[in-house]
């Protein structure tokens, strides 16, 4: 499944990683896979809550490029090149290991939308907990992302997999701007992913709503103010992440950071939980939407 070693600048990475590069406790790392084709993978370090133990997440694949097409994404302009095989997603997780962390926790949120490749991503996760002891992750340290395809939802909620935490890219407060920046949109419109989220039976009957924050397109504060009561129903954490920047996305740029403040103040007067995510990993196109398996970038060094 993966290529033989490779050699950078005179080190000898582990077998497939073709590059590795870190910033801040961030470590993104490339793999190669049998046909060639190239996965991003990024480990995040995660807050302590004993001393002396570490735990980091380890942000994975499901697919080689993307055909959600979102806007504001990287991987988006690759296009799908093909889904991930249940075992090429556990290579990811195999070569992390080999690369010197422990991931705890998964999240797949990396290339790829996981439930448009349902069936192997479901494999994977089946495979992960069922890793020698030592190795294996629970369910309940898993989190499946997705922009919201109405049909992968049903076929997870029918897993009543409720310890797998759920995160969804929302983006935006009402369709008008969602179906500019998410395609998916105009075949699941807001109302209709709002009626597969009610339905779904989530862990603790809660869901990660996730927003990336434009400058000008969905950082003001009455879109606070919708997005608030588009979650009215739900107990849903806001997850903000400021716009990173994506090389080839024309017409979007980073918000201020008092429209941050005050998006996120809406979102808390009205009663949700709403924190503003680090943006990680910025340097080395390691944040959320800058994965591309690209060669182009010289290599780093190892870890
Ligand atoms: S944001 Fe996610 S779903 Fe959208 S194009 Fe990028 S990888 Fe695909």
């Amino acid at each position: 499944m993966i290529c033989d070693n490779t050699r950078v600048t005179g080190t000898t990475l582990p077998p497939g990683v073709t590059r590795v590069l870190r910033e801040g406790g961030i470590v993104k790392f490339g793999l190669r896979l049998a046909d060639g084709a190239e996965v991003e993978s990024v480990v995040v370090p995660m807050r302590e809550r004993a001393p002396g133990r570490q735990r980091a997440s380890l942000c994975v694949s499901t697919q080689v490029g993307c055909r959600m097409g979102c806007a504001f994404c990287a991987t988006a302009r690759m296009g799908l090149g093909r889904n991930l095989e249940p075992e090429e997603i556990l290579a990811q997780v195999s070569a992390a290991r080999s690369l010197g962390a422990k991931p705890t926790n998964i999240t797949f949120m990396g290339m790829g939308e996981p439930l448009d490749n349902f069936d192997r991503w479901a494999a994977s996760v089946r495979l992960l907990i069922d890793l020698p002891a030592g190795l294996a992750v629970a369910m309940n340290r898993m989190t499946v992302s997705t922009c919201g395809l109405v049909p992968g939802l049903d076929r997870l909620a029918e897993l009543n997999w409720r310890r797998v935490t759920l995160a969804v890219s929302l983006n935006a407060p009402n369709d008008a701007i969602r179906s500019r920046l998410m395609p998916v949109n105009r075949k699941h419109p807001m109302a209709e992913l709002k009626e597969a989220l009610l339905r779904h039976p989530l862990r603790r009957g809660v869901f990660m709503a996730e927003y990336v924050l434009l400058a000008g397109i969905n950082d003001r504060p009455e879109h606070a103010d919708e997005l608030a009561e588009y979650l009215a129903p739900f107990r849903a954490a806001v997850n903000l992440i400021p716009y990173n920047g994506v090389k080839g996305a024309e017409g979007f740029e980073p918000p201020a950071r008092a429209a941050v403040e005050l998006f996120q103040g809406r979102l808390r007067q009205a009663g949700r939980h709403a924190v503003v995510r680090e943006t990680k990993g910025r340097g080395i196109e390691a944040a959320c939407g800058q994965l591309t398996g690209s060669t182009a970038r010289p290599p780093s060094s190892m870890v």
